[in-house]
């Protein structure tokens, strides 16, 4: 079996001084990529800056006989973006990978989450997504490859209580995977995200103990880096991934139901047709969707 790698190859990985991140650049670096270790080096709630964690990643992999720069800069301002991405072009020359990792939590029910927790969750999330992709895409374009992996939740996905904020930015890290994923598809740029589980400062409160050895983060970093691979060809999806299980996570629409004559008291009556799953439909794109709604009228 031919071992996958990234000789020649660069990569920026976001929020890499702790957690996912760093078992990401880790395992990017062994397989030969060069990378950009960026890390705001603050708590789990976003307070606080430090470059020590970005300087020990980069430290560990140049040890390794791997090659790796550290920068501190925030995803979450157009001008941390920027400089991420400069760094990458400034250092190894050129930009082919982004794994857009960087996360904070600022949990709360709904009732008691504040504007300010809302609003500086999905500035990291999906800001710091939008804006390090948006930097990197002029380069993937001009050398017509790149790939890009975004980091969702099973939170998002499916919702859980006390992260209104953390769902949202996550689910909206679907959306920006599938359009980053269409507008890429003409330059060879793939764009796909994942939804994980694993055992980190993030998550060592909310998971029970056995969870530590079995869901690691080296369990997640293997399909980061084969989405990152030239040979993953697949763009637009969404994978759950934890304790080694990867599977397909797809947005799906059932048959439906439709009448001239929509009124809320047939919605009632149909209620459970309306809910019916079977045969599913699964639009890739916003178009097949709208034909679905247009073969129903004939
Ligand atoms: P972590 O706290 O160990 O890592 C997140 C890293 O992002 C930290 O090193 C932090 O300093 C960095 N960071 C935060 N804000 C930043 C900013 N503005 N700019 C640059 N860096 C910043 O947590 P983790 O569990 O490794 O999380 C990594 C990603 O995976 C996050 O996006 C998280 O939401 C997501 N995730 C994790 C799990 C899990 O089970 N651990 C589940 C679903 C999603």
């Amino acid at each position: 079996m031919s071992e996958l790698r990234f000789d020649g190859k660069v990569a920026v990985v976001t929020g890499s001084g702790h957690g996912l991140g760093r078992a990401h650049a880790l395992l990017l670096a062994e397989r030969g990529a060069a990378v950009v270790v960026n890390d705001l080096g603050g708590a789990l709630d976003g307070s606080g800056a430090s470059a020590g964690p970005a300087a020990e990643v980069v430290e560990l992999i140049t040890k390794n006989g791997g090659k790796a720069v550290a920068n501190a800069d925030n995803v979450a301002t157009p001008e941390g973006a920027e400089a991420i991405v400069q760094a990458a072009v400034d250092t190894f020359g050129r930009l082919d990978v982004v794994v857009n990792n960087a996360g904070i939590l600022r949990d709360k029910s709904l009732g008691k989450m504040s504007v300010e927790e809302f609003d500086s969750v999905l500035a990291v999330h999906v800001r710091g997504s939008f804006l390090v992709s948006r930097a990197a895409f002029p380069h993937m374009k001009e050398q017509a490859y790149g790939r890009i992996v975004n980091t969702s939740s099973p939170a998002g996905l499916f919702g859980n209580f006390g992260q209104a904020n953390y769902s949202t930015a996550k689910m909206g890290l679907v959306g920006l995977t599938k359009t980053l994923g269409i507008e890429g598809a003409r330059a060879n740029i793939k764009a796909n995200a994942i939804a994980p589980i694993a055992w980190t400062r993030m998550t060592e409160a909310l998971l029970p103990a056995e969870f530590e050895a079995k869901f690691t983060v080296d369990a997640i970093s293997p399909l980061v880096a084969f989405l990152a691979h030239e040979s993953c060809e697949t763009s637009g999806e969404v994978f759950s991934v934890g304790g080694g299980r990867v599977a397909r996570v797809f947005v799906a629409e059932g048959p439906g139901w439709r009448t001239d004559d929509l009124t809320m008291e047939s919605i009632r009556d149909n209620w459970d047709t309306i809910m019916t799953e079977q045969p599913y439909l699964q639009p890739t794109t916003l178009g097949q969707q709208a034909s679905a709604s247009m073969q129903a009228m004939l």
